[in-house]
């Protein structure tokens, strides 16, 4: 068992250290465990523009620091991987890449939650009347389209979490989803099954349709639990892997060095919920 997509309390807004997401990896009997805390806001000036979002960007080297000393101090009981959850901020990719640059990650995971002026999974957007719902997803997957094209990231992060919110696309936007399946397959980035999705919307990132068709294009994926507190950890893995069986996919991507290693996926336990 794997989880890469976890989030402790620097951010502002998750629960527990990492040391605590760490123990409760081992009480579920991971084999490996990623850490991955939100990047700072590198574009804004503020050291930290908003705590209730992200680390201070004069956090960061005391974040990775943190991660490197309990991977270690752990080895002989668990793998802990070094990782970074990195906005994509159009513009910003050489810069965000000469600051990973600096840092021994095993991986990077790149999600797109800045688009319009407003997080991806912040309500105000939807509620302005006047707003047109196709424009939306058309501007929220013409980004991912841009950051697997640019990618300086292992990783795509929850790939389709405009839908997290619950608010359909009024027309059929298969072209879109189409187009963007395309462009990751072409980046060679690996996919994760981020199952905040199925929190937040009773369906996983991206959804059984998208992966199908990820998957026949030969995309590779891996799993990431989204986890802002250490309960979360390995949410709805039981699941995820029945959806990956159905899909016929049997291995999961796991990242050193930034090196891809595909695992075969073999004995499936249950964990969480
Ligand atoms: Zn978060
Ligand atoms: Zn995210």
């Amino acid at each position: 068992m794997i989880d890469y997509h976890t989030h402790h309390y620097r951010c502002g807004h998750a629960s527990g250290s990492l040391r605590d997401m760490i123990e409760e990896a081992i009480a579920k009997g991971f084999q490996q465990i990623g850490l991955s805390d939100h990047s700072p806001l590198f574009f804004y000036e503020e050291d930290h523009f908003n705590p209730g979002m992200t680390m201070a960007k004069s956090e960061f080297p005391n974040y990775v620091a943190e991660v490197i000393r309990l991977r270690d101090e752990y080895e002989k009981r668990i793998d802990v991987r070094v990782g970074v959850e990195s906005d994509f901020i159009e513009g910003w990719e050489d810069y965000y890449r000469s600051i990973y640059a600096q840092y021994p990650f095993d991986y990077i995971i790149g999600s797109v939650h800045y688009f319009g002026g407003y997080h991806v999974f912040d309500p105000k957007r939807w509620e302005d009347p006047s707003v047109d719902p196709d424009q939306i997803y058309r501007e929220y997957f013409t980004l991912i389209k841009k950051s697997v094209d640019r990618c300086f990231f292992d990783i795509l992060g929850h790939a389709d979490a405009v839908k997290g919110l619950k608010y359909p696309a009024s027309s059929d936007l298969t072209k879109e989803m189409d187009e963007t399946i395309e462009a990751i397959a072409k980046s060679g980035v690996t996919v994760e099954l981020n199952t905040s999705g199925v929190r937040k919307c009773g369906e996983v990132f991206p959804s059984p349709e998208f992966l199908y068709k990820l998957n026949k294009r030969g995309v590779t994926f891996t799993f990431g639990s989204d986890a802002h507190s250490p309960n979360e950890l390995g949410y709805a893995w039981t699941e995820t892997l029945h959806l990956l069986k159905e899909l016929g996919v049997s291995e999961l991507a796991t990242f050193k060095n930034r090196e891809r290693k595909m695992i075969e996926i073999s004995a499936v336990s249950a964990v969480g919920k």
